[in-house]
């Protein structure tokens, strides 16, 4: 099922990246970064593979040097994501990539991201968009609170949300007057409310299609956490096209992170939710156990239900109301509900497995529930529907 939302998409032009459309109505896509030299081609490979079986939709690899552009086309014949080239600081790089091959004459990168602030200047940048439109790469343009123009800093005494979105504008305006469209834009800060303005900003004056992260967001715990305010907080308000949760470390955790703030903030949701109270002293059952349990069992599901496991009978009702599928659990026994109706009456060792028969059996038997947004504009196309008398 789909769930409902209340949040209005910010309408972006579409960019091709490889096989994947980033922007208008296409689905908000999980990025990641390898952390391994690229010139390492297997080291780099080997990760990549990790990050796919983890979902990873679309990948960035580093590449400053000569080095790391002679792999990377070995690299994309073995993958099956798009792979973005990131140059860093040297132009020439960027140029490069562009023209890399796989083994068997394909393009090599999908797109390239670059830094217009640290590349060097206008005559290097106007260099690589001339390049990306005669090779039809599409490109990240990926402004930086730390790399701002000098002018804009003098402009506005420090690199703020405006100036940001100013160097960001200027520089699709010269890609523009190139004849060059097929830009991403990120505005990347580490402070959260920055990057909401910033973001919200930008989304105000332009369509260009956005990739959404906090830079520098730090350890994976504290790391996740900011991601999902500062992500969170975008994607909320309408705005992003692809997203990345930046961890230190091994990437592969970012994919889980990146897809669990999309579900969390009802903006993609690609497999069950599990939501369980928080227990309190009126528990008298393993709820903890019962729901790690039915946890482990839903990571390999697509399929977008909302389970609830609540610890008492009395709250279990009221509160599952939303969900698809849910347990009341309490001494010993629980009932099992579907869409707020009770259905089974099971003992807690049969629980968790009689939970997962319900899972299912649903999608073959359950029409998807009416969102709450449907029903507002069924609601309001009936008003609109009635005659104006007057
Ligand atoms: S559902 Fe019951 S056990 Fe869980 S927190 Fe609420 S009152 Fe406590």
């Amino acid at each position: 099922m789909a769930y409902s939302t209340t949040v209005q998409r910010h309408k972006t032009r579409e960019v091709g990246v490889g096989d994947h459309v980033v922007g208008g109505d296409n689905p908000i896509w999980v990025q990641s970064m390898t952390t391994t030299d690229t010139f390492d081609a297997e080291a780099t490979l080997a990760q990549i593979l990790r990050l796919e079986e983890a979902g990873c939709e679309i990948v960035r690899v580093t590449v400053p040097k000569k080095e790391d552009v002679a792999a990377i086309g070995y690299i994309r014949q073995k993958i099956r994501i798009p792979l973005i080239a990131d140059i860093h600081f040297d132009y020439r790089m960027a140029l490069a990539c562009m023209d890399a091959k796989t083994p068997d004459g394909k393009r090599a990168v999908d797109k390239v991201r670059i830094n217009p602030g640290n590349i060097g200047g206008r005559k290097r940048y106007e260099e690589v968009i001339r390049k990306a439109r005669d090779t039809g790469t599409p490109v990240r343009v990926g402004v930086n609170s730390g790399s701002l123009e000098e002018d804009l800093i003098d402009k506005y005494g420090f690199p703020c949300p405006e100036a940001m979105v100013e160097s960001a504008l200027r520089h699709i305006e010269i890609a523009e007057g190139l004849g060059f469209h097929d830009m991403i834009i990120s505005l990347k800060a580490s402070h959260v409310p920055t990057a909401l303005e910033c973001y919200t900003l930008f989304a105000q004056k332009s369509d260009y299609p956005t990739h959404v992260g906090i830079t520098e967001a730090g350890s994976r715990e504290y790391g996740t956490l900011k991601s999902a305010a500062g992500i969170g907080a975008i994607l909320l308000r309408g705005i992003g096209d692809t997203i990345r949760v930046s961890l230190l470390g091994d990437p592969v955790p970012e994919i889980a992170a990146g897809f669990d703030i999309l579900r969390a903030c009802d903006r993609r949701v690609t497999r069950p939710e599990v939501v369980a109270c928080p227990t309190c002293g009126r528990l008298d059952i393993d709820l903890e156990r019962i729901v790690a349990e039915v946890e482990e069992r839903m990571k390999g599901l697509s399929n977008p239900l909302r389970i609830s496991i609540l610890g008492c009978l009395v709250n279990g009702f009221g509160e599952a109301k939303e969900a698809d599928l849910g347990i009341a659990a309490g001494s010993g026994k629980g009932v099992i509900f579907k869409r707020g109706v009770p259905i089974r009456n099971v003992l807690e060792a049969d629980m968790v497995d009689a939970l997962w028969e319900e899972v299912m059996r649903f999608e073959e038997d359950t029409p998807p529930l009416e969102s709450y947004v449907a029903k507002q504009q069924q609601k309001e196309a009936k008003k609109s529907a009635l005659p104006v008398i007057g």
